[in-house]
């Protein structure tokens, strides 16, 4: 998939609309359009990647954002001390559908483990 076809390229630079709960120069985080839970966020960075597969060291800093971002948002949402899970789903046996690294967050019902 090559960035200027990437749904979330275009989310980025506003080309698709989407709910955004926080942004700053790193990374974006809106609702995901199929909520699987009552709070569902995806965080994103705004630099392309295809996946965690395909990070590479230099994108330490990157991946270090998007995790303390996640928290932030759980804890500014109030759903910290409950709990929420966050998911980096990759490649196919992995259930990723969109080829742009992303953070799911979700919260405000229980969760099984492990998830099928
Ligand atoms: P994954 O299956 O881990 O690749 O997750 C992709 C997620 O992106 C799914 O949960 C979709 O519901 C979500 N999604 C796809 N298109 C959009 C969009 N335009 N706005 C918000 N979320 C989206
Ligand atoms: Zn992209």
């Amino acid at each position: 998939m090559s960035e200027t076809q990437c749904i979330f390229c275009k989310i980025v630079d506003g080309q698709i609309p989407s709910t955004r709960v926080f942004e700053d120069e790193v990374c974006i985080a809106f609702n995901d359009l199929s909520p699987q839970a009552p709070t569902h966020v995806l965080l994103i960075p705004r630099e392309h990647v295809d996946s965690l597969d395909k990070v590479e060291r230099g994108h330490k800093d990157v991946l270090g954002h998007l995790l303390l971002t996640a928290a932030d948002i759980a804890r500014d949402k109030g759903f910290a001390e409950d709990g929420y899970r966050v998911v980096i789903n990759t490649n196919s046996d992995g259930g990723q559908t969109v080829f742009h690294l992303h953070v799911h967050l979700l919260a405000g019902r229980p969760f099984v483990f492990p998830p099928g």
